[in-house]
């Protein structure tokens, strides 16, 4: 005799109704979710007692037929589903069709409908999954709910609920979330008579600065990014505002709220160093995504999303935030100019890089005792310079012999910072080249700059910025390189390798053989082979967060390419210069280590 028997449907109802409402806020979020799948304008929630006695929403969205509004109480009754293959295609918040037969099942609820086509509407009202009351009546076009009694007979379930206070709290959470991710809709809220909301379509950030409460306009910062993966925009909390509660944290995928420690965390990182660790940052964030790579549906909530391309997102993330931060002038401001005594005005930094126009003797070499011939001529950088104010220009290497005569003289005179002598109608650039730096005299001494790390910051930036947005030039190699690697360095390679692949790197895979056919366009070739070891080894470094694996990448490869860069003429020393200005951080190279010095003429007078 079989013992196995189909389970009576409201008790699968009851089943299902335990997974989906835990608490009214539950319900809030299910009904609400309803009412913009409908396409509603402005949708009012009204609760009572926290939800115990009743949770009301109204909307003026499309409404349903007769027919439907009887249907949509069964289980597994949608109309946002056709087929399988729209789940990887997902533009509404439902489509599981278990909502209104849970809540139905454990709760008494009426319904009003109607669609705007129609004369008069339904009014539907069911106790236990029995519908009690089917009749025709007159009400205004949409749709409204209410639910009353929760769980009146899951008697466990009504007891474990907490104080008003906290299921109110959890109700106006999951208001907020629905609000935040549809500024464009009108919404409201009632909480036993008393209006606790009452937010205007409008623009996003209206409706954030209205959520995260008054003031707040100001102290938000506007995130913005584009790329082939993920376009990310919303606002973050300046770090001063930050708070020593959680609560404003909103992450949002397609419009859809969702909770995501791994994301969370690459904000926390990005604001790392600007706020103490008992504070937490204020963020709302919306993520877009092809809906086909992502997995609304492992969790009955769907509050927790699984992203296809999650370690893209959170390196993209962690970036976006930063460069948010770092264009609202929010990081701690690091006073490289005064450091460096090469007092380049910051809004030079944002004007485009002029063309050299130099001319000067190209056989100019510091270290020959002959003395250089005068260069001359105006030039881009130095009439930058001193169009913002900069003052004296650049030196020319004629003002050597001026530099030293002065110098004596000063030292006569006991002038403790002598002025250079420089002519001011005289524009030149003078740039004394050796293998590894460019001397440049400046009116405070002799500006230094390390070449390979002025290279490998201003390629970092570079490649940084185009790495988020898209794939890098990739060069195909005539013959693949083959490199024997362990297996657990080909797993890590493999489980990089949409990573590699944006870097550049094209390759294959064959038992333990890694094969390397395209190799990102920067990389000279004879810098190839050690840039793949040092790849390999940074992807074992236990230290190295796995979220920031693409930066120690870039960071990685750029050194690599810039490795062997040398200057070998005045207008490459001009040009680095401008670029490397352009640069946000001018002063540090990629791994901290400064890339420029000047000598002061103290220092260098210290000498002598
Ligand atoms: P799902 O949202 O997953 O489809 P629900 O049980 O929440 O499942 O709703 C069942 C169906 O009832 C929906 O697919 C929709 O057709 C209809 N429905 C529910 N709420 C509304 C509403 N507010 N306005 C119009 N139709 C609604
Ligand atoms: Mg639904």
């Amino acid at each position: 005799m079989s013992v196995i028997q189909l389970l009576p449907e409201h008790i699968a109802n009851q089943i299902a109704a335990g997974e989906v409402i835990q608490r009214p806020a539950s319900v809030v979020k299910e009904l609400m979710e309803n009412s913009i799948d409908a396409k509603a304008t402005y949708v009012q929630l009204i609760i009572k007692d926290a939800g115990k006695t009743l949770i009301q929403v109204v909307d003026d969205g499309d409404g349903m037929t007769p027919e439907d509004a009887v249907k949509c109480f069964q289980r597994h009754a949608t109309s946002k589903l056709k087929s399988a293959d729209d789940l990887f295609k997902l533009q509404t918040k439902g489509f599981r069709g278990e909502a209104l037969a849970s809540i139905a099942s454990i709760a008494h609820v009426s319904m009003r409908t109607k669609q705007a086509t129609v004369e008069t509407g339904t009014l539907i009202e069911v106790e236990g999954n029995t519908i009690r009351t089917n009749e025709q009546i007159v009400c205004s076009k949409g749709t409204s709910f209410e639910v009353k009694n929760l769980f009146y007979n899951v008697p466990a379930r009504r007891n474990f609920l907490k104080s008003e206070t906290i299921e109110f709290g959890h109700i106006r959470d999951e208001f907020e979330r629905v609000a935040l991710a549809h500024p464009e809709i009108k919404f409201s809220l009632h909480h036993n008579g008393q209006e606790i909301y009452n937010l205007q379509a409008g623009v996003l950030r209206m409706r954030v600065a209205s959520i995260f409460g008054r003031n707040s306009n100001e102290r938000l910062v506007p995130i913005e990014e584009q790329t082939n993966i993920v376009s990310i925009k919303g606002f973050l909390g300046k770090p001063d505002a930050a708070r020593k509660t959680r609560g404003e944290q909103f992450f949002f995928v397609n419009n859809r709220y969702f909770k995501d420690s791994y994301f969370h965390h690459a904000i926390t990182k990005a604001f790392d160093g600007m706020i103490s660790d008992k504070h937490y940052p204020s963020y709302c964030i919306y993520l877009e995504v092809d809906p086909a790579k992502i997995d609304v549906n492992i969790h009955p909530t769907k509050t927790e999303i699984k992203f296809e391309e999650d370690r893209f997102i959170y390196s993209i993330l962690l970036s976006s935030v930063r460069q948010a931060l770092g264009k609202h002038n929010i990081f701690p401001t690091l006073d490289f100019e005064t450091e460096t005594s090469f007092d380049i005005p910051s809004s030079f930094r944002k004007t485009e890089p002029v063309e050299p126009q130099i001319v000067v003797d190209p056989s100019f070499n510091p270290f020959q005792s002959s003395r250089p011939s005068t260069s001359s001529g105006g030039n881009g950088f130095t009439k930058a310079l001193k169009n913002e104010g900069f003052g004296q220009a650049i030196p020319s290497p004629g003002d050597w012999e001026n530099f030293y005569q002065i110098e004596e003289q000063s030292s006569l005179d006991d002038t403790p910072t002598p002025s250079l002598g420089l002519h001011e109608e005289r524009e030149s650039g003078s740039y004394l080249l050796h293998d590894r730096y460019v001397f440049s005299p400046t009116k405070s001494g002799l500006l230094v700059i390390d070449v390979k790390r002025a290279k490998w910051r201003i390629l970092y930036d570079e490649l940084i910025g185009r790495f988020i947005h898209q794939a890098l030039d990739s060069q195909q190699l005539l013959f693949p390189i083959e490199k024997e690697v362990s297996a657990n360095e080909l797993d890590l390679w493999k489980m990089h390798g949409k990573l590699l692949n944006q870097l550049g790197f094209h390759s294959t895979i064959e038992a333990d053989v890694l094969s390397i056919h395209g190799v990102p366009a920067v990389l000279p070739e004879n810098a190839i082979d050690a840039c793949i070891d040092s790849l390999l080894s940074d992807l074992q470094d236990r230290d190295i967060d796995q979220g920031d694996v693409a930066h120690h990448l870039v960071k990685r490869l750029t050194q690599n390419a810039s490795k062997d860069a040398v200057i070998r003429r005045p207008e490459e020393a001009q040009a680095l210069i401008e670029s490397l200005f352009q640069c946000e951080e001018h002063a540090l190279a990629p791994n901290g280590k400064k890339i420029m010095h000047t000598l002061s003429l103290t220092e260098i007078q210290a000498n002598f």
